[in-house]
């Protein structure tokens, strides 16, 4: 019999008891917003930056609305200006380039390489034309690329590096957590992220400045005194009247729900990595089918899962998605003409006017993609490899080609 998965692929693991409990606790004191808070209380929102200050080594932390919202203002905090030229990795999500264009600012481009990390040829190619002395640096899917060079690279150039970590919270790269590279770095606690809020982001960063002008751009109202994990007052006065309010605040019930969150990431880490080295397990000598190779110096989080099929015509990588989605295993396709839900090129980012990049058109186009819950056991992983090998070997076998756009599943 032919075996089929019936797990989802969208199906995270509840809020813990302890987050319930925070923020029913917050529901029925009503003081939800950060800065309303009873005499002598520390809100849950000035606990929360503490702690992953804390958990990253960071001396300052902000908690903000999104991913989104915090990779825009750590460039407006380190004083990119519309028109200003960004850097930026050609593979990754839409809110990257988005937050780029947010603050009016253009991103431009780098390729990738075949092992998914930005290709720093290239990287000093682009920053050596276009001027930009920024880059937002993502580390999608959580590869991440030889950060020892790059920074070094960057350095050289004089470009400022933002580490997009939507991907890393909770991994190390040499033993340093991810994000600890950069001036600055943002974090994403999207319902698909390490730690779930339904939406929230965090931004890190060692330079009072920095942290006190992103404190103030997040909309503090002044308020910025109830911070802890912000500079002290000092680092305020002089930039308080210069810098716009664009209010972007996390709120108190989801610190709440974070806080409980944060003692639970590295075991988080530790399941996402039986997981993914249950599927790398089930994948490996695949005829065809090329697995990501993963440094050993790198602590990733398996929270998703990528191959090549590199080089195969589209039709027959549609064939493979077709069937592996009738045994119940969404995969999805970097190569894919339209946009489909979260996953995109950086073709389909029409208004950033992009240069055709033929080494990221090539990788993307044989690039799958899935998504790994922590619902997930190591044996359904083993099924789900069992599935994917399977269907890979049979489409070759067969020659079969998908004669339309096989619909995508999100
Ligand atoms: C999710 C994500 C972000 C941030 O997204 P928000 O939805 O704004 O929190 C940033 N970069 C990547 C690669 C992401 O996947």
């Amino acid at each position: 019999m032919m075996e089929r998965f019936t797990g989802s692929f969208t199906q995270q693991e509840p809020i813990p008891d302890a987050g319930i409990e925070a923020a029913l606790a917050v529901l029925r004191h009503g003081r939800l917003h950060r800065y309303n808070t009873a005499p002598g209380e520390l809100s849950e929102t000035a606990l929360l930056e503490e702690e992953f200050a804390s958990l990253t080594g960071a001396r300052y932390c902000l908690a903000v609305a999104s991913g989104g919202y915090a990779m825009a203002c750590a460039l407006r905090a380190i004083g990119v200006r519309a028109g200003d030229r960004v850097l930026s990795n050609a593979f990754t999500l839409a809110p990257v380039p988005g937050a780029i264009a947010s603050i009016g600012a253009v991103p431009v481009f780098v390729e990738v390489a075949e092992d998914l990390t930005i290709d720093l040829a290239h990287l000093e190619q682009q920053a050596n034309a276009s001027g930009a002395r920024v880059l937002l640096l993502s580390h999608m899917r959580g590869h991440v690329c030889d950060m020892d060079r790059l920074m070094a690279l960057c350095d050289r150039l004089g470009v400022t590096v933002v580490e997009d970590c939507a991907h890393t919270m909770g991994a190390t790269w040499k033993g340093i957590p991810s994000g600890r590279h950069g001036k600055v770095a943002a974090y994403s606690m999207q319902t698909y992220k390490h730690v779930n809020s339904g939406e929230g982001g965090f931004l890190i960063t060692d330079d009072p400045q920095v942290a006190a002008r992103a404190v103030l751009l997040s909309g503090s109202y002044m308020l910025y005194a109830r911070h802890r994990a912000a500079p002290p007052p000092e680092a305020f006065e002089g930039i308080r009247l210069d810098t716009p309010n664009i209010s972007g605040r996390m709120d108190n019930l989801r610190a709440a729900i974070l806080r409980p969150q944060l003692p639970l990431l590295a075991d988080r880490v530790r399941r996402w990595g039986l997981l993914y080295r249950s599927l790398e397990a089930g994948l490996t000598e695949t005829p065809g089918l090329h697995l990501i190779p993963r440094p050993a110096h790198e602590v990733y989080v398996g929270s998703s899962f990528q191959f090549l099929l590199r080089d195969w015509p589209a039709g027959r990588i549609q064939a493979v998605i077709a069937r592996c989605a009738a045994r119940g295993v969404e995969l999805k396709w970097f190569g894919a003409p339209d946009p489909v839900a979260f996953t995109s090129r950086y073709d389909h980012w029409r208004y950033a006017d992009p240069a055709p990049l033929p080494q990221t058109d090539r990788v993307l186009a044989g690039l799958i993609d899935m998504r790994v819950p922590l619902t997930f056991t190591p044996e359904d992983c083993a099924l789900i490899a069992r599935i994917i090998r399977a269907e890979v070997l049979a489409v070759q076998q067969s020659g079969e080609e998908a004669a339309t756009a096989a619909p995508l599943a999100d």
